[in-house]
């Protein structure tokens, strides 16, 4: 029997609130809350912070942080937490740019410490199915529909709309992370065009298409404008038929027979690699979809579409 890892959460919001503090909960027997660091937001009974230097200076006895601000503002917080020894677990998408993620895994592996870049839409309970039925059904063709209003799922975000907040690549890095997860063979960035509110500094759709070294062809819509007819599916074709992986990987079908899956519990299933890779000294930092989404902000072309107000 080990111990449950002291565990503290920086940066409060919709995300803590809806599934890492559930998660956490569940998963005592691996993590205790211990504190929080976050300007204007705290969790019942857990010993509020605004800084996390306060944090660390008040709990030196806390193992893990859980990063969980906007991205544009997780390198300063994961530096200091990891300068302090402790495990690191970053929210989607791990950082504002590749160089910084890079910088925090080489400072991680100095201070022998765990960093875990997560990416929860991995753990959806159709993802490790699929990855299964592709490496024995060569796929030809996948399309991605990534659709949903980002007027009910994000409303009144400011940083999502800012530089370094990536705007629909938000939840559509989500997709790639399952792309990246699923298909047998790396794909690659071939053309995009991604469409900017002409009154904001970030896409509101993004039109992409990849490739694989065997000329798969990959197409990915990403869109913040629907209001109806949302869904977050990812269609791949094999050469035995067709795989739909649906629900943003919560629901899995192969030829059109629904296939039984876990409950969906994509968080308990984060916090158990968590704590796994704590115990076993490793890290796990995969920017491949971050890298995707570079390569969009770099190959895209540049389209001004109107105006976007909440
Ligand atoms: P959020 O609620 O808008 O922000 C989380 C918290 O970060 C805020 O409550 C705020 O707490 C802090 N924060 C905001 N701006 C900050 C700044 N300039 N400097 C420092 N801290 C700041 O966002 P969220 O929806 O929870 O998303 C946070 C992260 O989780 C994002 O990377 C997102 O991609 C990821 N995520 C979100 C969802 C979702 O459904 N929302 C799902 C999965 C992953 P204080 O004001 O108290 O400091």
């Amino acid at each position: 029997m080990t111990s449950a890892i002291k565990l503290a959460i920086v940066g409060v919001g919709k995300i803590v609130y809806d599934q890492h503090v559930p998660a956490i909960a569940a998963r005592a027997d691996d993590f205790s809350l211990v504190a929080t660091a976050s300007r204007h937001h705290t969790i019942d009974h857990i010993p509020g912070f605004t800084s996390i230097e306060a944090m660390l200076a008040a709990h030196p006895d806390i193992d893990a942080v859980s990063l969980c601000m906007p991205p544009q503002y997780r390198y300063a917080a994961a530096r200091q937490a990891l300068a302090a020894g402790k495990h690191v677990l970053l929210e989607k998408p791990p950082g504002a740019t590749l160089s910084e993620v890079a910088d925090l895994a080489a400072f991680a592996a100095e201070k022998g410490v765990t960093l875990f870049a997560s990416w929860h839409s991995r753990h959806a309970p159709g993802v490790q199915p699929a990855k299964a039925h592709l490496a024995a059904h060569v796929p030809t063709a996948v399309q991605v529909r990534w659709k949903e209003d980002v007027r009910q799922w994000h409303p009144h975000q400011d940083w999502i709309w800012q530089v370094g907040g990536l705007g629909v690549f938000d939840p559509g890095i989500n997709a790639l992370s399952i792309l990246t997860e699923i298909l047998p063979s790396a794909m690659f960035l071939t053309q995009a065009t991604l469409s900017f509110p002409e009154n904001r500094d970030a896409p509101i759709a993004a039109d992409l298409h990849f490739q694989d070294a065997a000329d798969i062809k990959v197409h990915a819509e990403f869109d913040w404008r629907p209001t109806a007819q949302q869904g977050w599916d990812i269609i791949v074709t094999t050469v035995g038929g067709e795989l739909r992986l649906t629900d943003g990987g919560a629901r899995l079908w192969i030829n059109g027979a629904g296939q039984a899956l876990a409950q969906e519990a994509e968080y308990l299933s984060l916090y158990r690699r968590f704590a796994a890779l704590i115990r076993a000294g490793q890290s796990d930092v995969d920017v491949a979809p971050l890298r995707h989404v570079a390569d969009a902000f770099m190959l895209g072309r540049r389209k001004a579409v109107a105006a976007f107000y909440d």
